[in-house]
């Protein structure tokens, strides 16, 4: 299998959340071996997606050069790696990526327009070759050996509709368009208000976030799956891993696992070559892989 851009321009305008402030987005193609890459048009700051960008991941996760940062890449990393694009540049002009919905629903939209080619070199493989966790507590996050990629995430909130959740994300494609994909971040009332009492999250609203009080759902259309919470985890942990770089084949598991936990993982991973094995894709045809990326 071939490494694979997107076949042409694409461009849309949402709001963006912490400034509340409309940011134009346009993912174009870009030449192999180039990985995923962001513009920022206003400040002429050009940045790989890579776990050495990350510069904060308290609320999102967020990559910048020590002087110019952007916000929020998660949902669109999550909906690039998913739809198996290896090449793309990504230009924004303002300092986050638009929030849309709250899931990754918009950017799919985004790449089915945009189409794919693919690229006269081959697609690599991310192998895990040995357990790797980060722990914090009761929380973790870990990637273990396996013959199909799969993301496995259980959270426990003590919140009346939340509550606990698990969900086994036997990854492809169309399973991640169909399961994940829609599934919307989510903040508590008090929170939301606290950050807008700062100057924060001035986007927020209940187009873009389920927004919870102490005891219901502020959303007048309630959830979109009775387990979006968990769901919108999975879809996270995505988007955090695509950092690595290529097709991670490897089972996920987390307990309430966080950007921050996700992001100390890339790098753990990445620390020791033992941890994993970068293969040519047609090397690990045995593995059944092309149509889970395909
Ligand atoms: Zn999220």
């Amino acid at each position: 299998m071939r490494q694979i851009t997107v076949a042409k321009k694409t461009q849309s305008v949402g709001i963006g959340l912490h400034k509340g402030e409309p940011i134009e987005i346009t993912l174009e193609p870009l030449e192999a071996n180039s990985g995923i890459v962001f513009y920022r048009s206003d400040v002429g700051m050009s940045i790989k997606a890579a776990p050495s960008s990350v510069v904060n991941t308290s609320n999102a996760t967020v990559i910048g050069d020590g002087q110019n940062y952007i916000s929020t890449i998660e949902h669109l990393l999550s909906a690039i790696y998913s739809y198996g694009i290896d090449n793309i540049l990504i230009t924004l002009n303002g300092a986050e990526v638009p929030v849309m919905d709250g899931s990754g629903a918009s950017f799919c939209m985004m790449l089915d327009e945009a189409g794919k080619r693919e690229l006269d070199i081959n697609k690599s493989v991310l192998i895990i070759t040995r357990e790797v966790e980060v722990v914090d507590g009761k929380k973790f996050v870990r990637v273990k050996p396996s013959k199909k990629p799969s993301y496995n995430f259980e959270i426990d909130f003590p919140h009346p509709i939340i509550g606990k959740q698990d969900y086994q994300f036997r990854f492809s494609k169309r399973g991640y368009i169909e399961e994940i994909s829609r599934a919307r971040t989510f903040g508590f009332l008090k929170d939301v208000q606290y950050l807008q009492s700062r100057g924060l999250a001035l986007g927020g609203s209940l187009d873009n976030a389920i927004v919870l009080d102490d005891k219901k759902i502020l959303n007048p259309g309630g959830l979109r799956f009775k387990d979006e919470f968990v769901k919108h985890k999975i879809l996270d942990a995505i988007g955090d891993l695509a950092l690595l770089g290529a097709p991670l084949l490897a089972d996920y598991e987390s307990f309430a696992g966080s950007h921050n936990l996700n992001h100390l993982l890339t790098k753990e991973i990445l620390k020791d070559p033992n941890n994993y094995e970068v293969r040519d894709f047609a090397m690990v045809k045995e593995l059944e892989l092309s149509e889970v990326f395909a």
